[in-house]
C-alpha cells in the first residue's frame, strides 16, 4: 500500500512512516516543517518507497495529486502543545479547521481512506473519566485560548463525520492521549521532554499548578501500532476511537520519577498556571482514556509502560 502522511515530519508521522516503510509499504509525506522537522525523516530520507514533499496542505494542487496516489491518507498535520496554542491561537485555528477541509474536500473525490488524527484534549475538563468516546465534551469559555485547539478538532471530528454519514468517505477518527517518547520535543511545552531535558542539565524541574492534575502517556510505537491494525478493520470506518494508555500519573509523581530515574539533583519547582501560560489558564484536572473500543476492535494493549517511556527518553536526551 502506498500512504500519504500529512505532518509526517512530525513526531507521531515519523515512526509511523518508519514502521510503514518496515512493513514494505511506500510513504509520501507531505510537512511545512511548522512543528515538524527534518531532522526527524533524516534517518528514513534515502529509503526505497520514501517521498518527501515539503510544503502545506493548502498547496491544493500538490494535495490533490499525493492523495491521488495514495490508497490511504494519514491526517497529521495540525498546530499542536498548548504552550503554542495559547501564544498562537490564530494560527491554531486556521491550520487546524482549514487543513482538515482540504484534506477532506481531496480524499473525498477519490474516496481514499482517511484517518484523522484527534486529542483527547477534546474532552476538555470533563472529569467523568475514564473518557469514553461517546462521552460529552465539557469546554470552557471561548476567551481562555487553550480550548481553541480542542474546538478546532471537535469540527474536523464533525466534519469527517458529516463526509462519512453525506457522502460515504471512509473516514477514522483517532484520539490521542499525550503520544510521547524520544525525538518528541520540549519546545511546544510537552511536559516529559522538558522534564527530562530540567533534570539532565541540573536547572528546575517546572511543575505547573499544584501537581495533581494527571495524565496518562502513551508510547509513540504503541500509536502507530493501532493505527496500522485500525486501517484494515472495516468495523473502523466511521468510527471515533481513543488510542492512549490507561496507567494514570499525577504530574508532581511525574516529576519525581524522571528526577529517580536520571539521577538529578534537580529541585521541584511549582509554578502557577498564570506565569506558565496565560492569566485565568484552565487545565484539566484528570484525562485517562477508556479503551473498551479499541481494544475489542484490534486486540489494542500497551506495551509500554511510563518507566519505559521515561528511559528512553533520558536515553535519547543523554545522547544529544
Ligand atoms: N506541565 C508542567 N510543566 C511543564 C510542562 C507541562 O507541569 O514544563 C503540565 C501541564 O500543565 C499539564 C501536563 O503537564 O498539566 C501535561 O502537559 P502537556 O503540555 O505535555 O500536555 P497536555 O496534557 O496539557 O496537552
Amino acid at each position: 500500500m502506498r500512504a500519504l502522511i500529512t505532518g509526517g515530519a512530525g513526531f507521531i508521522g515519523s515512526y509511523l512512516s518508519e514502521t510503514l516503510l518496515d512493513e514494505g509499504h511506500e510513504v509520501l509525506v507531505l510537512d511545512n516543517l511548522s512543528t515538524g522537522s527534518i531532522d526527524n525523516i533524516a534517518h528514513i530520507k534515502g529509503r526505497r518507497g520514501f517521498e518527501y514533499f515539503i510544503d502545506t496542505v493548502n498547496n491544493e494542487p500538490l494535495l490533490a495529486e499525493l492523495i491521488d496516489r495514495s490508497d490511504v491518507v494519514f491526517h497529521l498535520a495540525a498546530a499542536v502543545g498548548v504552550k503554542l496554542i495559547v501564544e498562537q491561537p490564530v494560527y491554531t485555528i486556521e491550520t487546524n479547521v482549514h487543513g482538515t477541509e482540504v484534506v477532506l474536500k481531496h480524499a473525498n473525490k477519490k474516496k481514499k481512506l482517511v484517518v484523522i488524527a484527534s486529542t483527547s484534549e477534546v474532552y476538555g475538563k470533563s472529569e467523568d473519566v475514564p473518557f469514553r468516546e461517546d462521552s460529552d465534551l465539557v469546554l470552557g469559555p471561548t476567551r481562555k485560548h487553550r480550548w481553541a485547539y480542542a474546538c478546532s478538532k471537535a469540527i474536523d471530528e464533525f466534519l469527517a463525520l458529516a463526509y462519512w454519514k453525506e457522502r460515504k468517505l471512509p473516514v477514522i477518527i483517532v484520539r490521542f492521549f499525550n503520544t510521547v517518547g524520544p525525538r518528541q520535543t520540549g519546545q511546544y511545552g510537552m511536559v516529559i521532554p522538558n522534564f527530562v531535558r530540567q533534570a539532565l542539565a541540573g536547572e528546575p524541574i517546572t511543575v505547573f499548578g499544584d501537581g495533581q492534575q494527571s495524565r496518562s502517556f502513551t508510547h509513540v510505537s504503541d500509536v502507530v501500532w493501532a493505527l496500522l491494525k485500525l486501517v484494515d478493520e472495516p468495523r473502523a470506518i466511521g468510527e471515533v476511537i481513543n488510542i492512549g494508555n490507561k496507567q494514570e500519573t499525577t504530574i508532581l509523581k511525574l516529576a519525581e520519577r524522571v528526577r529517580e530515574l536520571s539521577s538529578s539533583k534537580s529541585p521541584i519547582k511549582m509554578v502557577p498556571y498564570d506565569e506558565a501560560y496565560e492569566s485565568g489558564f484552565e487545565d484539566m484536572p484528570r484525562r485517562v482514556p477508556d479503551l473498551t473500543k479499541v481494544t475489542a476492535m484490534i486486540g489494542y494493549e500497551t506495551k509500554k509502560t511510563l518507566d519505559d517511556i521515561l528511559v528512553q527518553v533520558i536515553d535519547h536526551f543523554r545522547r544529544k
